[in-house]
């Protein structure tokens, strides 16, 4: 039995996995491996670019993976999108497939997500960014 302490609240994961997913809250910058990967995901939608220098991280999941919940500032201009998905890849993480998918919420980066779809677990780190394929 997991012990689920305040900080902790539950969250609804794109993952729909038999665990359920607890987000611990935060409040940091991106790590540079995390910004090289939003960066990489953004090729195609470079509209969203300016906000990785106003964006926090709000919410890491409780299990340790790269999952994280993103705060854009409010201040922050909007792209106009309305598809949630910005973009999703596949990388590697020791012969490993992981996806790798960001998600936008009213014009506002909100969550970057990692996992393992074979297995349906939460891949320890995000994967190299040498190793992203476009799906
Ligand atoms: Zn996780």
């Amino acid at each position: 039995m997991k012990d689920v302490t305040a900080g902790f609240t539950s969250l609804a994961s794109v993952l729909g996995g038999q665990k359920p997913t607890t987000t611990r809250t935060t409040d940091r910058p991106l790590t540079p491996e995390e910004r090289a990967t939003a960066q990489w995901l953004l090729r195609n939608s470079p509209e969203f670019l300016p906000q990785l220098d106003h964006v926090r991280v709000t919410g890491q999941c409780s299990c340790g993976c790269p999952t994280l919940d993103l705060r854009v500032a409010d201040n922050q201009p909007r792209v106009q999108q309305s598809e949630r998905t910005i973009a999703e890849a596949y990388g590697e993480i020791e012969g490993k497939l992981v996806r790798v998918i960001l998600l936008q919420s009213r014009g506002h980066l909100v969550r970057l997500e990692a996992w393992y779809p074979d297995a349906n677990e939460h891949p320890a780190r995000l994967p190299d960014v040498k190793s992203l394929m476009s799906i």
